[in-house]
């Protein structure tokens, strides 16, 4: 008998599409956790990475890149009313896989919405569609006609993902410590009064990486701790941002879009080339890569207050990662070859040094008690003994798709959701076990902390929490 709870039984298949490192972490956690078994699971993936994995639990793996052209011919025999398409590839469009499941009759879960291959950096297309806010404003667009129909999470993992609960969470914490009463926020608009109430400017995921290998980077060789062809194509878009309304100064290299809702921005310029100011508990404060995220987006959008066509309040909301330290060269050296990939990649799984954690959380800033940081503090070890096939990134990622996959089976009539319009409570319930430490800890620490040391700096004292003082220039 397993000691692990089941959260849901699932009658129907489930097919993986992709088996890298997020969808080998997922798969013991789907076994533990979900009432199904390994004779209903279904692997298709582009390459063989993984094909272990598979036969050690007993599920059949094929190996098979899914294209436009192949995709009905591939899919249409493995899913049918009442399976699960679980999407943890690369370069697989995720609305082709949207659109097939929803006729299908087939529940979907990803964690990123992938365009097809060359969506993310094709000169030819122009800069604002290659953003996640093109990508996101497609997927949506996806949803007329479809409102009822089987539920289809979009970008489930940690960020984007379980990031977007984790400030739920974390506006109920500020508003019990600064006395302010939140009541009970169900709605959008609920969150969103709240998030204007508490004075919330800025919001951070913020996340540092410290876990180490003893075979470090070598020249000519792309390291991290989860996708390198995932982190390289995000890091090539260009940065973006949702834009706050407190913002009084709009950066000369950004842009607005001319379609769609309005609520971010994006700058001339990719996220790997672009650092900010951020804040971790553990690591205190550092430089940033400001890699373009759906949570960027859909957090802003989501906490956006609005008067007819006015918006009244909006919070800055974007990612800053500073990733493990080979990621860290692995980035400069890229950059420095004009984002010409390495030939050599390497991701690190069994090989890493005991001590290593990943601090990833939200960083809420500009309200009554300045700053206060939400997150899961795992660490290398702890996810060791926690789960197999997995590191501390993976874990962090891979408990959240368990637990979008369990609530789209627990309400399969949802038609396309987002991270934000889920049950917060419901999805932390399913991945705290899986975090470690989940900490809040407040801090004085503003991106005007010890500046101008050494140089004057064109700065706005009169707002910490303006983006011209957050980005590194
Ligand atoms: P990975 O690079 O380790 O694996 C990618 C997998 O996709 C491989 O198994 C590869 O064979 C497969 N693949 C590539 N082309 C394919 C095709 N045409 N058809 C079928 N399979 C194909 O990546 P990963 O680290 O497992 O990440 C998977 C996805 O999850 C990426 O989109 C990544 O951006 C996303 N991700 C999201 C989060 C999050 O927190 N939201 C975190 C990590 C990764």
């Amino acid at each position: 008998m397993s000691q692990h709870k089941v959260h849901v039984e699932f009658p129907g298949r489930i097919v993986f599409v992709g088996f890298g490192s997020i969808g080998q972490g997922v798969l013991p956690l789907i076994l533990r956790h979900i009432g199904t078994q390994a004779e209903r699971i279904t692997i298709v993936s582009a390459d063989e990475r993984g094909a272990d994995v598979a036969v050690h639990f007993g599920v059949r793996f094929i190996k098979q890149a899914v294209t436009a052209e192949n995709l009905r011919g591939l899919l249409e025999p493995l899913l049918s009313s009442g399976d699960f398409l679980i999407n943890v590839s690369v370069d697989v469009s995720s609305c082709a896989l949207i659109e097939f499941c929803h006729e299908r009759g087939a529940l979907y879960l990803d964690t990123c919405i992938e365009p097809w291959p060359g969506g993310y950096t094709d000169k030819s297309i122009p800069a604002a569609r290659r953003t996640n806010y093109a990508l996101r404003e497609t997927a949506l667009a996806l949803r007329q006609g479809r409102e009822n129909g089987p539920t289809a999470v979009l970008t489930h993992g940690a960020n984007p993902g379980m990031v977007s609960h984790f400030v739920k969470q974390a506006m109920l914490n500020i508003a019990a410590d600064t006395g302010v009463a939140a009541g009970n926020p169900q709605s959008r608009a609920d969150w969103a009064a709240l998030a204007h109430t508490l004075g919330i400017k800025v919001i951070h995921v913020a996340e540092r990486d410290t876990q180490v290998s003893p075979v470090r980077k070598r020249p000519g060789e792309f390291v991290n701790t989860w996708s390198v062809d995932g982190f390289v194509s995000e890091g090539s878009q260009p940065c973006e941002l949702g834009w706050g309304s407190h913002e009084r100064h709009f950066p000369a290299d950004g842009h607005r879009y001319d379609f769609g809702r309005g609520s971010s921005i994006y700058l001339s310029q990719p996220g790997a080339a672009t650092k900010v100011r951020t804040w971790t508990p553990k690591a205190g404060h550092f430089h940033a890569f400001a890699i373009t995220h759906g949570e960027s987006i859909s957090i802003a959008d989501y906490l956006t207050v609005k008067s007819g066509d006015q918006v009244l309040y909006r919070p800055t909301a974007h990612y800053a990662y500073h990733p493990c330290d080979d990621a860290v060269l692995s980035v400069h050296e890229l950059t420095g070859r004009n984002f010409v990939m390495q030939s050599e990649q390497r991701i690190l799984m069994n090989e890493i040094s005991s001590g290593g954690i990943d601090e990833l959380g939200v960083l809420l800033a500009g309200h009554a008690r300045n700053a206060y940081w939400y997150g899961s503090q795992l660490s290398i070890d702890e996810a060791r003994t926690l789960c197999p096939f997995n590191n501390a990134t993976s874990l962090q990622v891979t408990v959240a798709v368990l637990s979008g996959v369990i609530w789209a089976m627990e309400n399969p009539r949802q038609g396309i959701v987002e991270p934000d319009e889920m049950d917060f409570r419901r999805n932390l319930e399913i991945c705290m076990p899986y975090l470690g430490p989940v900490v809040g800890e407040y801090t004085d620490w503003n991106p005007l902390t010890d500046r101008e040391r050494l140089f004057p700096e064109d700065l706005d004292r009169s707002d910490p929490w303006q983006f011209k003082n957050i980005r590194v220039r």
